[in-house]
């Protein structure tokens, strides 16, 4: 771990009344005092040293008010967006404010790709990362786990180097950070060689064939309704090379035009699929850079529980199925690897993640989120850090062994809490 004391006498941070006053979703309007968009790192390390309440936003796609503050609201999107690639190391160090779309597109022609992505490629980097933000795959880890090394600038305006090869378990702290240890400035992530991928819709899957078919390919996402006992589709991302589904794939049929997720929505928002062959970035998310994702108007929640209990944990939520049902646009089922970062959703288990786009009517959708809490707690869920929710903080608390641990590192790192907001002070008390 490096630390570099900032020396120079602190002077007050100018301040750029320029940024978002609200997330995307448009159901947190940011209470923040001030808005800022400093230009360079020294600007941001003295408006850190100069604030006692700061936190950052990235894109605003999170769903509940964890990036929220009644202090200072920082935006980096105007630090310098210098991208430098390590063949060697097999790294690429980018901009914590780069959207994961972005990168894609410039490592792609250079020869490299990132293992996975999200459903959309508008997000963040940093701020995907800090909340353990994923896609699907039984093999691949979250966006988090291909976090090599972070430069943060820490209260008081210190800049930190940490680095997963010589900071080991501190480091696995750290990466899902929740925003509470620090403003990332700079994230370096493992690249691979770049590579081709093939989407297929299928329809029609009996849930008893959901191992089979997150088995069956590089990336699976399964969409449902709660209407029906079958699975409504899968999204099937093959590796280019593999061999093709068959026709009668685990008893589902072909869907033989391009489909949007959510019900009602244009196909042309996502990303091409008929078996297709195209660049890994422009087939892992499911919707297209520069038009809406999603469905644009809608809330979110998303909960992990263990791999080897999906099928006790998706019947467990089927006596609250006429509850889900009207006010959900799509629920999605994923896989995601074990992990070892201490807050990640993923950390120490196999996962599945159970998502929901749910209807934008809060007032109808909240009750919903505490049945759906109440039908899982058996399984331990972890709640997705940026969507939506409402478990006792002891539930998490007993969900995550290392949470204690990642306590202690925020209390250490940011003793006077600049970082701290009313969510993390509930999910996270200090005594
Ligand atoms: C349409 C839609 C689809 C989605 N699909 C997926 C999906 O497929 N998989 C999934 O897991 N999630 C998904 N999400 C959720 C989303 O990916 C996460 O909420 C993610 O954190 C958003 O990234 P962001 O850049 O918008 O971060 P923000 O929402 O702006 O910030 C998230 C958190 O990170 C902190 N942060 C941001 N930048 C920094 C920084 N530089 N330093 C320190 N802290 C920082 C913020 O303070 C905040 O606490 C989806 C959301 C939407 C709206």
């Amino acid at each position: 771990m490096e630390l570099h004391r900032n020396r120079g006498a602190l002077v007050p941070a100018t301040t750029a009344e320029a940024g978002p006053r609200h997330n995307w979703a448009g159901n947190v309007r940011y209470a923040a005092r001030r808005l800022h968009r400093p230009s360079s790192l020294d600007e941001l390390r003295r408006l850190v040293a100069g604030s006692d309440r700061l936190r950052v936003v990235g894109t605003g796609h999170s769903f509940n008010r964890l990036g929220d503050t009644t202090g200072d609201l920082v935006s980096l999107a105007g630090l310098p967006a210098t991208v430098a690639l390590d063949p060697d190391r097999r790294a690429v160090t980018v901009p914590a404010a780069m959207r994961y779309g972005d990168l894609a597109a410039w490592l792609h022609p250079r020869g490299y790709a990132l293992a996975n992505l999200a459903s959309l490629p508008h997000i963040s980097v940093a701020g995907a990362v800090a909340t353990g933000t994923h896609g699907s795959g039984e093999t691949i880890g979250n966006l988090a786990s291909a976090v090599a090394g972070l430069e943060l600038v820490t209260a008081g305006g210190d800049l930190l180097t940490v680095d997963r090869a010589a900071d080991g378990d501190t480091f696995a702290g750290m990466v899902v950070s929740l925003g509470a240890l620090g403003v990332v400035t700079r994230v370096t992530l493992d690249v691979v060689p770049t590579f081709e991928i093939r989407q297929h819709v299928r329809l029609g899957l009996s849930r008893a064939e959901l191992d089979a078919a997150f088995a069956s390919a590089y990336s699976v996402s399964v969409f449902t309704d709660w209407r029906s006992p079958r699975l409504r589709e899968v999204w099937v991302k093959q590796r280019a090379d593999a061999a093709p589904l068959p026709a009668d794939w685990l008893g589902t049929t072909a869907a033989d035009a391009p489909r949007h997720p959510v019900p009602g929505m244009p196909a042309r928002n996502c990303t091409p699929q008929l078996g297709e062959p195209g660049p890994w970035h422009e087939r892992l998310p499911h919707f297209r850079l520069g038009f809406t994702p999603s469905s644009g108007t809608e809330l979110q929640s998303e909960y992990h529980v263990p791999r080897g209990s999906a099928s006790e944990a998706l019947a467990a939520l089927d006596p609250v199925a006429h509850l889900i049902a009207p006010v959900l646009q799509v629920c999605e089922l994923r896989a995601v690897a074990a992990d070892g970062l201490w807050l990640s959703p993923n950390h120490g288990r196999d996962s599945l993640a159970i998502h929901f786009t749910w209807t934008a009517d809060a007032a109808a959708v909240l009750p919903v989120v505490a049945a759906v809490e109440e039908r899982l707690a058996p399984f331990a869920p972890r709640p997705h850090w940026g969507k939506v929710f409402g478990l006792a903080p002891a539930a998490v608390a007993a969900a995550l062994p290392r949470y204690a641990d990642f306590l202690d590192l925020a209390c250490r790192l940011d003793p006077a809490g600049t970082f701290r907001t009313d969510l993390l002070d509930h999910y996270l008390p200090r005594d």
